[in-house]
C-alpha cells in the first residue's frame, strides 16, 4: 500500500491585537510583536477543514525547509518567566533568554478529528433499565413464592354435613343392524356375532356391495421445473480509496499520513435456480356399502333423591340389550372459619357416599387461600349461620 505523508502548517490568533490566522512559523504576532503564549487559546492551532470521507486535510502541505525543520523540533515549551512559546529543541527562551527549567510546560494538543476516528470505546456498563427490571422480577417472584407458601398453610375448622344428594341413571342399549359406507381396501368381511347377556358381540362387516368410484383425496404430481430468479446484492472490491490520519506535533504543525485502501461496493446480481412444479390431481377409490351392528341407546331412566338410600331405576332388557349405569353423588358440607362457608364433596363410590350422613360433625383442613384440603368425620361443633359463600 502506498503511503504518503505531508506536513500541514497550522495557524493561530493573537489575543493582544486580535490578528487572526497567523502562520505557525511566526512565534511573534506580525502586527503587535507579542510572543505566542499558552494562555488565551493562542497555542490552539487551526489546521483547516477535513474531507469527511477520506480524512484528508484540505489545506496544502508545506515544502518550506524552515517550516519542515520547525515541525521536526518536537513539542513547544513555554518560558517560566515570560510565557513565550519556544522550539522543542532550544534550551533558551527566544524572547527573554531565560533557560528552560524542569518545570517548563510542554504544549500538549488534543488529537485532531479526522474522517475515520478510531471507534469510540463503547460503554459496556450494565443497562440501568435491565437492572431495575431484574430487581422488579426478583421482588415479584419472591412475593409470589411468599404468597404461595402463606396460601398453602392450613388450619382446622369445625363443620358438619348439611345435605346428601344422589342421582342414578340407567341406559338401555340395543345391538342393532346398520348400513354404513367404507373404502373397499379398508373393508374385510367378518361375520357378526350377537351378544349374550350384553357381552361377547362382534360388530362384523357383511354384505359388501354397491361399490362406486369416489374421490378419496388429492396428490401432487411433478410436471417439470421452472427457473426462479431473484436480485441479490454482494460486496465486491471496486478499486481503492484514500484514507488519512493526522497527528498534531505540538508545535503548530501536523503530520498527515494517507494510504490507499481497497474499496468495496455493493453489486447487484441475478440469482437463479430450478424449482419443481406440481399439479394437484384427484385420487379415486372404490366406496362400498356394508352391513354391521352398533350399540344404540333406546331408553334411559333416572332416579334421584336427598338424604334417602340410593336406588337404581328398573329397566327390562331384551336378548340383544345391555344396560349402562351412571351414578353421581354430592355431599354438601358447611364449616365456619369466622364466617360460615359451604363446600361440596363428590364421592365416587356408593360405599363412600353412604359414609356421609346429614348432621355428621366434621373437621376440615382449609388452607389460607381458601382451599379445602381434607374433610374428616368427627370433632368440631355445628356452625351457627347458613350463609353460602360458594364452593
Ligand atoms: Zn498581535
Ligand atoms: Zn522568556
Amino acid at each position: 500500500m502506498a503511503k504518503r505523508t505531508r506536513i500541514i502548517e497550522g495557524t493561530w490568533n493573537c489575543t493582544s491585537c486580535d490578528t487572526r490566522d497567523i502562520l505557525a512559523r511566526f512565534r511573534k504576532c506580525p502586527t503587535c510583536n507579542n510572543p505566542r503564549e499558552e494562555s488565551g487559546q493562542e497555542s490552539e492551532f487551526d489546521f483547516g477543514a477535513v474531507d469527511a470521507r477520506s480524512g484528508r486535510l484540505e489545506r496544502e502541505g508545506t515544502r518550506d525547509e524552515k517550516a519542515l525543520s520547525a515541525a521536526d523540533a518536537g513539542a513547544d515549551w513555554f518560558c517560566d518567566y515570560c510565557q513565550a512559546s519556544n522550539r522543542g529543541d532550544s534550551a533558551v527562551c527566544h524572547h527573554c533568554r531565560a533557560e528552560r527549567s524542569s518545570t517548563s510546560r510542554a504544549l500538549s494538543e488534543e488529537e485532531l478529528r479526522t474522517a475515520a476516528p478510531p471507534p469510540a470505546a463503547r460503554k459496556r456498563s450494565f443497562p440501568r433499565w435491565l437492572l431495575y427490571t431484574g430487581v422488579g422480577v426478583l421482588v415479584l417472584f419472591g412475593g409470589c413464592v411468599g404468597l404461595a407458601i402463606w396460601g398453602s398453610i392450613t388450619h382446622d375448622f369445625p363443620g358438619r354435613v348439611v345435605s346428601t344428594e344422589w342421582t342414578h341413571s340407567v341406559r338401555r342399549q340395543s345391538f342393532q343392524r346398520v348400513k354404513l359406507e367404507g373404502w373397499r381396501d379398508e373393508l374385510r368381511a367378518v361375520a357378526a356375532r350377537m351378544p349374550v347377556n350384553g357381552q361377547g358381540e362382534v360388530a362384523g362387516v357383511e354384505n359388501i356391495r354397491d361399490c362406486v368410484s369416489r374421490q378419496r383425496g388429492t396428490r401432487q404430481v411433478a410436471v417439470g421445473t421452472r427457473e426462479v430468479c431473484s436480485n441479490k446484492t454482494r460486496s465486491v472490491a471496486c478499486g481503492t480509496e484514500e484514507k488519512c490520519t493526522t497527528k498534531k506535533l505540538g508545535n503548530g504543525y501536523a503530520q498527515e499520513t494517507c494510504h490507499d485502501v481497497t474499496k468495496y461496493c455493493d453489486e447487484t446480481y441475478r440469482d437463479c435456480h430450478d424449482e419443481t412444479q406440481y399439479r394437484t390431481e384427484p385420487v379415486f377409490a372404490q366406496k362400498c356399502a356394508y352391513d354391521t351392528y352398533q350399540w344404540k341407546q333406546v331408553d334411559e331412566r333416572t332416579l334421584s333423591g336427598r338424604e334417602d338410600a340410593p336406588r337404581w331405576p328398573e329397566l327390562q332388557t331384551g336378548p340383544l340389550d345391555r344396560l349402562e349405569r351412571e351414578a353421581k353423588y354430592r355431599v354438601q358440607v358447611e364449616y365456619t372459619d369466622g364466617t360460615t362457608k359451604s363446600h361440596v364433596l363428590e364421592p365416587e363410590t356408593l360405599a363412600e357416599f353412604l359414609s356421609w350422613k346429614k348432621g355428621t360433625p366434621l373437621s376440615l383442613k382449609v388452607s389460607n387461600s381458601g382451599k379445602v384440603q381434607q374433610v374428616t368425620p368427627g370433632g368440631g361443633k355445628s356452625p351457627v349461620g347458613r350463609e353460602e359463600t360458594g364452593r
